[in-house]
């Protein structure tokens, strides 16, 4: 079975790796942190003194880090030394021009590349659940199934080089603002006097209805996995989803496409990190919808 090197082992990748090693490949990885290392070694991962080592042999090198200037710094880095023909897939979430970049480098090496950014947090890179979005030529997404289908449930082809990406800021998008929409109906409807249940009991069959409420319910009850029911731990974080409508502004302003709730989206989440609240599940906004609201009419 081709060896996999893997750098990034954080909170998403630790997991993946250790999904790659249950599903019978060899893996050898890389992080900064050695907390992290030595999460990954307890799970099977071959751990190495640096990149050079983690990618040495491995047919195929997988990254997931914070964001672009990291992916780039690390694929410049790695590209000196892998043989051409090796398989490169970054699944971070990060912005499209670092994607192209690093797809542009890839090729320069002779190595095929694809942008694979995952959804389904934590919990789906731990149950091996996650949907990865990808993006690249379709012989070489064919080339990684196997490996993404190690570490998730849906594997989506997006289309060419950076569609990947493209599909994951355009669904954050709707998640960001979705979330602020289901808030904003259960604050006017608490100053309403309309009960959460009896507002979730509609909406969750009518024409409101959407992942925000039904899945990630922001008032504890309705919903009982939902954060609102363990005082708004994540789950995702407000802080990544600020990160992810950040990538979209950037996304809109670069294609010009107008976006105004998505703006406003990011101004909220903005305002939910600067009162101390990044580290709080995202669905917690409705604290600061309800917060801000007036006490009188309007
Ligand atoms: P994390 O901070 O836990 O992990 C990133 C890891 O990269 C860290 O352990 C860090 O030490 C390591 N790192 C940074 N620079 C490095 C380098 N040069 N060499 C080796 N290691 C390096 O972050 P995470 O939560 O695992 O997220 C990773 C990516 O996945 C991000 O792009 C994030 O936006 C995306 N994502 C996260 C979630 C989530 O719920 N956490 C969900 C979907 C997507």
């Amino acid at each position: 079975m081709t060896s996999i090197g893997f750098i990034g082992l954080g909170h998403m990748g630790g997991p993946m790796a250790a999904n790659l090693v249950k599903a019978g490949y060899t893996v050898k990885g890389f992080d900064l942190s050695p907390q992290s290392m030595e999460t990954a070694r307890q799970a099977g991962v071959i751990v190495s003194s640096g990149l050079a080592e983690t990618i040495a042999d491995a047919g195929i090198v997988v990254t997931m880090l914070p964001a672009g200037e990291h992916v780039v710094a690390v694929w410049k880095e790695l590209l000196e030394s892998v043989p051409a023909g090796t398989l490169l897939i970054d699944c971070s979430t990060i912005d499209i021009d670092s994607a192209r970049k690093a797809h542009a480098m890839a090729a320069d090496k002779g190595c095929p590349s694809l942008d694979a950014p995952v959804s389904g947090g934590t919990g789906g890179a731990a149950a091996g659940t996650l949907t990865f979005m990808v993006g690249g030529e379709r012989d070489v997404f064919t080339r990684a199934q196997p490996l993404l289908s190690a570490m998730g449930k849906r594997i989506i082809h997006c289309g060419e080089a950076s569609m990947g990406q493209a599909a994951k800021v355009c669904n954050n998008m709707i998640l960001g603002i979705s979330m602020i929409a289901v808030g904003e109906a259960f604050v006017l409807g608490e100053r309403l006097g309309l009960s959460h249940q009896a507002l979730y009991d509609v909406a969750s069959v009518s024409s409101g209805q959407c992942w925000s409420l039904t899945t990630y319910c922001p008032v504890p009850g309705p919903v009982p996995t939902s954060p609102a029911n363990r005082q708004y731990e994540p789950g995702f974080a407000g802080a990544l989803m600020l990160k992810d409508l950040k990538l979209a502004r950037a996304a809109a302003k670069a294609t010009g496409a107008m976006t105004p709730l998505g703006a406003e989206a990011a101004r909220l989440y903005e305002q939910f990190a600067e009162l101390g609240f990044g580290d709080k599940d995202f669905s917690g906004i409705i604290n600061l919808l309800r917060d801000k609201s007036g006490s009188g009419a309007a």
